[in-house]
C-alpha cells in the first residue's frame, strides 16, 4: 500500500507542482496583460472616452481574473475603438496640415515682416510641412511657426511705434517743410512744381506725402543750385575765352609793332647813310654841276624812303589802331558779361531775404534789420516798437477752401499790412501766417492809434471764397525796447502781448511796455 500510495502522493505533488506553474505563468500573463492595459490607458488618454471605459474595464476584467472567454467581446469592442481612433488622428492630421498652412500664408500676407522671417516661413511652408507624417512631427513646425508669428508682430510693433511717433511729429514737419518751400525764391519754371510741394503741406499730411514733400525740395533746390552752377561755370569759360583772345591779339600787335619798328629802323638807318653820304660827296665835289646832278639823284632816293618810312608808320598807326579796337570791343564785352553776372548775383542774395509767396522781406531779412535796430536803440536809445502780427484761425481757410485759397489770402493780408504801414516802418513774414513789424521813433504810447487802425483795416478787406463772404482778422502783441534788453528779451514780451490778444479772445491789440 505504501508504495502505490507513496506514488500517488508523489504524483499528486507532482499535480500540485504543474498546477503551481501553470498558475504562475498564468499570473504572469496577466500582468503582462494588466501592464500592457495599462500603458494603452495611458497613452489612448484623453483620445475618446469610450475607448478610456473600455479600458478600464479590460483592467479590472484582469485583475478580477476573468477567463480569455469572457475578455475576448471587450478586446474586440476596444480593437474598433481604436480603430476608430486612427480615422479620426488622420482626420486631425490633415486638418492640422492645412491650419498651418492656413496661417502660414496669412502671416506671408503681412507687410514689414523681416526678411529672415520671411524666409523661413517661406521654407516652411514649402518643403517643411509637407514631410510631416505624424501629429507629434507638427510640434516643431507649430513652434517655428510660433516663433515667425513673434518675429513678425515684433516688426509690426515697432513700426507701429515708429509711426506713432512719426505722426506726432508731423504738424511739425510740414511747417517746417512749409517755411522752407516759403523762404525759397526758385526761378519761374520751378514755381508750379513748389506749389504742388506746398499744396500737399497741410498739417494732416501722411509721412509719405511729407517724405516726398522733402524730396521734391531737396530735388529742386538741387536743380537750381546745377544751374546755377552751370550758369558761373559757363560765364568764366567765356571769360576766360576772352581773356584768351586778348592775350593772343595783343601778342599778335606786339610782334606785328616788332616787325615793323624793325623796318622803320633799318629804313632810317638807310637815310642816315643816305645823308651822311650825300654830305661826304658835297664836301668832294668840284663842280655846280657835279653837285646838282649828285644831291639830285641822293635826294630822289632819300625821298622815296621817306615816302615808304611814311607807308610804314601808318601801316603801323593803323595795325596798332585795328588792333586796340578790337582789343576795345573784346573788353566792353568782357564789361558786360562781368556786370550781368554780377547782377544775377545781387540777384541772388537780394532774393533770399525776400519771402517767395508775399514778396515782403523774409525771416532772415528780419534778423538782420533787427539786430541792426537793436544796436541802434543801444546807442541813441531813441524809441522802436515792436509788433508781431498773427492770422486768427488761419489752418480753417486753408481746411475749408484748400491751400491756395490760404496762399492768396496771405499775399493779399502781406499787402495791405505793407500799405499800411509808414515808409519808416519795416515788415517781414516771420514764418507761416505771422508777421513783424518794425517801427522805429515809434513809441508804444503812440503806437496803438495807427495798429488798431491797421487791425480793422484787415478786418475790413472783403474776402471772398467759394462765394462766402468771409472776414479775416489778425491779432497783434506789441512792445518797445527797452534799457537791459536783449534781442530775444524784446521778442518774447510781444510775443507775450500775441500771446494774451489770442487768449483774450482774438482781433485785438494787446501791449506790454
Ligand atoms: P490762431 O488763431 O491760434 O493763430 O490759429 P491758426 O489756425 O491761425 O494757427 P495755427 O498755428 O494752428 O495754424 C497756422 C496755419 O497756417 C497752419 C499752416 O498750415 C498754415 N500756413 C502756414 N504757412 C502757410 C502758407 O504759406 N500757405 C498756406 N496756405 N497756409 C500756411
Ligand atoms: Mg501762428
Ligand atoms: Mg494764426
Amino acid at each position: 500500500m505504501s508504495e502505490p500510495l507513496s506514488q500517488l502522493e508523489k504524483k499528486l505533488t507532482q499535480a500540485i507542482a504543474a498546477r503551481m506553474s501553470l498558475e504562475d505563468a498564468r499570473k504572469q500573463q496577466v500582468d503582462v496583460l494588466t501592464q500592457f492595459a495599462a500603458r494603452l490607458s495611458v497613452g489612448c488618454k484623453g483620445l475618446d472616452v469610450s475607448l478610456d471605459n473600455l479600458l478600464a474595464k479590460f483592467r479590472s476584467s484582469l485583475a478580477k481574473g476573468v477567463d480569455f472567454e469572457t475578455l475576448l467581446p471587450l478586446i474586440e469592442q476596444i480593437t474598433a475603438a481604436i480603430k476608430l481612433q486612427e480615422v479620426a488622428v488622420v482626420n486631425a492630421e490633415r486638418e492640422l496640415t492645412s491650419n498651418i498652412i492656413d496661417a502660414g500664408r496669412q502671416l506671408q500676407k503681412t507687410r514689414g515682416m523681416p526678411d529672415d522671417a520671411r524666409r523661413k516661413l517661406r521654407f516652411l511652408l514649402d518643403s517643411e510641412v509637407e514631410s510631416v507624417t505624424t501629429i507629434r512631427g507638427f510640434i516643431p513646425v507649430i513652434n517655428k511657426l510660433v516663433e515667425i508669428y513673434h518675429q513678425a508682430l515684433q516688426a509690426k510693433l515697432t513700426l507701429a511705434d515708429d509711426l506713432a511717433d512719426a505722426k506726432q511729429q508731423q504738424p511739425e514737419i510740414a511747417k517746417e517743410l512749409l517755411a522752407l518751400a516759403n523762404e525759397l525764391l526758385f526761378d519761374e519754371d520751378v514755381a508750379d512744381e513748389i506749389k504742388a510741394v506746398k499744396h500737399g503741406l497741410t498739417e494732416t499730411a501722411h509721412t509719405d506725402t511729407l517724405l516726398d514733400a522733402s524730396v521734391s525740395i531737396i530735388r529742386i533746390v538741387v536743380k537750381s543750385i546745377a544751374r546755377e552752377r552751370q550758369t558761373a561755370q559757363s560765364f568764366l569759360v567765356s571769360l576766360n575765352q576772352t581773356l584768351d583772345e586778348l592775350n593772343q591779339s595783343i601778342v599778335s600787335t606786339n610782334a606785328q609793332s616788332k616787325n615793323i619798328n624793325q623796318a622803320l629802323c633799318s629804313l632810317n638807318q638807310q637815310i642816315e647813310n643816305k645823308i651822311k653820304n650825300l654830305n661826304l660827296a658835297t664836301q668832294s665835289a668840284t663842280s655846280i654841276v657835279e653837285l646838282k646832278a649828285l644831291v639830285d639823284e641822293e635826294l630822289q632816293s632819300l625821298s622815296k624812303d621817306l615816302v615808304a618810312r611814311e607807308r610804314l608808320e601808318q601801316e603801323e598807326k593803323a595795325a596798332l589802331i585795328a588792333s586796340f579796337e578790337y582789343i576795345n570791343d573784346r573788353v566792353s564785352q568782357l564789361e558786360s558779361k562781368v556786370n550781368s553776372y554780377k547782377k544775377r548775383l545781387t540777384e541772388q542774395r537780394f532774393r533770399s531775404l525776400l519771402d517767395g509767396l508775399t514778396k515782403l522781406p523774409n525771416r532772415s531779412a528780419f534778423d538782420d534789420k533787427y539786430n541792426h535796430e537793436f544796436q541802434q536803440f543801444n546807442l541813441n536809445k531813441a524809441a522802436v516798437t515792436l509788433v508781431v502780427v498773427d492770422v486768427d484761425h488761419f489752418k480753417s481757410i486753408n481746411d475749408k477752401y484748400g491751400h491756395s485759397a490760404g496762399d492768396k489770402t496771405l499775399q493779399v493780408i502781406a499787402r495791405a499790412l505793407k500799405k499800411s504801414i509808414r515808409k519808416t516802418d519795416f515788415i517781414a513774414r516771420y514764418g507761416g501766417e505771422e508777421f513783424v513789424i518794425l517801427m522805429p521813433g515809434m513809441p508804444i504810447k503812440d503806437a496803438s492809434g495807427p495798429l488798431e487802425k491797421l487791425r480793422k483795416t484787415i478786418k475790413s478787406i472783403p474776402f471772398k471764397f467759394k462765394d462766402e463772404e468771409v472776414v479775416i482778422t489778425i491779432s497783434l502783441g506789441a512792445t518797445q525796447f527797452k534799457e537791459g534788453d536783449t534781442p530775444l528779451s524784446a521778442f518774447d514780451r510781444a510775443d507775450d502781448a500775441l500771446y494774451e490778444a489770442k487768449n483774450s479772445g482774438r482781433d485785438r491789440l494787446c501791449l506790454r511796455e
